[in-house]
């Protein structure tokens, strides 16, 4: 019997249907797969019936890599690493269809850092996600919501995305104390395209430090006073953080980039 570890987010899908749902929303023949954190490998199982080309799992628990090694054998390549610590770009010269039910606690990080690294050669052709609902709810809003925020903004920039279902609790083994949210995306064919990407993550940061207030201060920084590109946008410098949509982000960082040039 395995004991999960709470500090590595371990809550085991053990709901038959909800598997069947999140392998059936593609065609994964011949389908290069990557998964995220595949725990005791019961995604991993229904993955596999679907006879894709390769899988490729990363696992940061030494236990449950050597778990996995043992259960698929030669089924499987198995990474006992932290995906955090791994540069996606270099594990395959094709595209992965990425499968994950993240870790509740680094699950924004991991999704900020694949859209801020994606390079030109885009290594991902769908990512199948799974997330706490509440975090799921921020990715998917829109502009004057509450949960409208950088993360919204820096997902939106890259990605197409889609709500497949919410999860029950009682799909884990253990049970988490919340509810959880599958979401697909897909990356987008048309996009701004920055000098550097980090000038996005800039700007939203610096916009949304104090979702409350007006975004006269930040833009001030960011622009060192100059209103004259704030009435060019038709900006109201009085309004909040969330009343701007993303249209507006991403001009304000290529203003912001060109102001640096
Ligand atoms: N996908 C499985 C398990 C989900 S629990 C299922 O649905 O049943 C989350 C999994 O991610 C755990 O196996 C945990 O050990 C792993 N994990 C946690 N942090 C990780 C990290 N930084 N890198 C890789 N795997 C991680």
């Amino acid at each position: 019997m395995i004991k999960a570890k709470k500090s590595l987010g371990q809550n085991f899908l053990i709901d038959k249907n909800i598997i069947d749902k999140i392998v059936n929303i593609l065609e994964l023949k011949n389908k290069n797969i990557l998964e995220i954190g595949p725990g005791t490998g019961n995604l991993t199982e229904g993955i596999l019936k679907k006879n894709p080309k390769k899988i490729l799992v990363i696992e940061k628990d030494n236990n449950l890599a050597s778990l996995l090694k043992e259960k698929f054998k030669d089924k499987i390549e198995v990474i006992n690493k932290d995906i955090l610590k791994i540069n996606e770009n270099t594990l395959s010269n094709q595209t992965f269809t990425v499968f994950g039910n993240l870790p509740y606690n680094i699950s924004t990080e991991i999704l900020s850092k694949w859209v801020l690294n994606l390079e030109d050669k885009i290594w991902f052709d769908s990512l199948i996600l799974m997330f706490q609902k509440e975090v799921a709810d921020r990715i998917i809003s829109n502009f004057n919501t509450k949960s409208y925020g950088r993360l919204t903004i820096l997902a939106n920039w890259r990605l197409d995305i889609k709500k497949i279902c919410d999860i029950n609790p009682m799909s884990f083994q253990p049970k988490p104390k919340i509810d959880s949210t599958v979401l697909f995306f897909r990356p987008k064919k048309n996009f701004y395209s920055f000098k550097n990407s980090k000038n996005l993550e800039k700007v939203t940061r610096i916009f949304f430090m104090h979702r409350r207030k007006m975004i006269k201060k930040p833009y001030y920084q960011l622009f060192n006073g100059d209103i004259s590109i704030s009435a060019k946008m038709g900006i109201d410098l009085n309004s909040r953080p969330q009343n701007l949509d993303f249209e507006t982000y991403f001009k304000l960082t290529k203003e912001y980039e060109n102001l640096r040039s």
